[in-house]
């Protein structure tokens, strides 16, 4: 079907059928998603994994993360950690709703964003909110880089979850969906652990790497803890463009440059 055909076929079908309609859900992916930003990398700087650890965790970072821009366009996400944790316990005893607790949880991340922000600011990479969104191609072409709080912007409308109050779309969902949204290169997740394992490496010794999973598989293994936020296996399902992610140690030297190159050197999860 050419596009122009395509076009009237589905205007026809969005003035006379639901929005849920097989035919038009058929007509609205005729034509191939458009990958915004397709040579650009999103990376997520852990809240609780790095920058909580400070300096002796955040300075090596920054310094790979100003090489790597020099040969790689990047927007760099920052998580909460143990301040949106805080937060969360605060606003949960005091009887706030998801939602006031996932626009708290953002500003903590966007203190993140801040900081790191001010350390790579000599470097002309600016920090961006939502709303300068629309002026990040000219930040990547300008400084090749730019950082934002990875707290998706849902705030008061963020997804009540099926139990309790605690926000489920979280910093890794956030980055993530830029990458997928954008259609970026590649997504990675910076992080203190060398991948996912079996458990989480923290409490149990006895815990093992798994170098390669795909969503399915963890779907079924239904391991006790993620190194990931869980929701974020259903968001990679559904992927258009970010069907792979990888999830590297950032307190290694030289990891983060490697991922960007399409090394595997942590844990790579695919959605297929
Ligand atoms: P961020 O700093 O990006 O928010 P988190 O602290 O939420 O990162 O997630 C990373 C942490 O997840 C690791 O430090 C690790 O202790 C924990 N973790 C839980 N389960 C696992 C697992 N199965 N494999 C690896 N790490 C895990
Ligand atoms: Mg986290």
């Amino acid at each position: 079907m050419t596009s122009v055909a395509n076009t009237e076929n589905l205007a026809s079908l969005l003035m006379s059928r639901p929005y849920d309609d097989p035919a038009l859900l058929a007509a609205s992916a005729q034509v191939p998603d458009h990958a915004i930003l397709p040579d650009v990398s999103v990376l997520k700087i852990g809240g609780q994994s790095l920058m909580d650890r400070g300096r002796a965790a955040v300075y090596p970072v920054v310094d790979e993360l100003v090489e790597a821009k020099r040969t790689h366009r990047l927007l760099i996400g920052t998580g909460g950690g143990t301040r949106a944790r805080h937060v969360y316990s605060l606003a949960a005893d005091l009887g706030m709703p998801t939602g006031v607790l996932s626009e708290v949880g953002s500003a903590v991340a966007g203190q993140n964003a801040q900081m790191l922000g001010y350390l790579m600011a000599r470097h002309g990479v600016p920090v961006v909110g939502p709303s300068a969104f629309g002026v990040l191609a000219l930040h990547l072409a300008e400084s090749g880089a730019a950082i934002f709080g990875g707290m998706p912007p849902y705030d008061i409308w963020q997804r009540v979850p099926h139990e309790g109050v605690i926000p489920p779309y979280r910093t890794d969902a956030g980055c993530y969906l830029v990458a997928e949204t954008y259609g970026c290169r590649r997504m990675v997740f910076v992080k203190d652990e060398d991948g996912l394992y079996t458990a989480n490496p923290k409490n149990d010794r006895s815990a093992t790497l798994i170098p390669r999973a795909t969503v399915d598989e963890l779907v079924e293994l239904d391991l006790p803890d993620l190194v990931v936020e869980r929701p974020l296996l259903e968001l990679m399902r559904h992927a258009r463009h970010v069907r792979e992610i990888q999830v590297v140690n950032g307190l290694r030297p030289g990891l983060i440059r490697r991922a960007l190159d399409g090394e595997h050197v942590g844990t790579i999860i695919t959605a297929a």
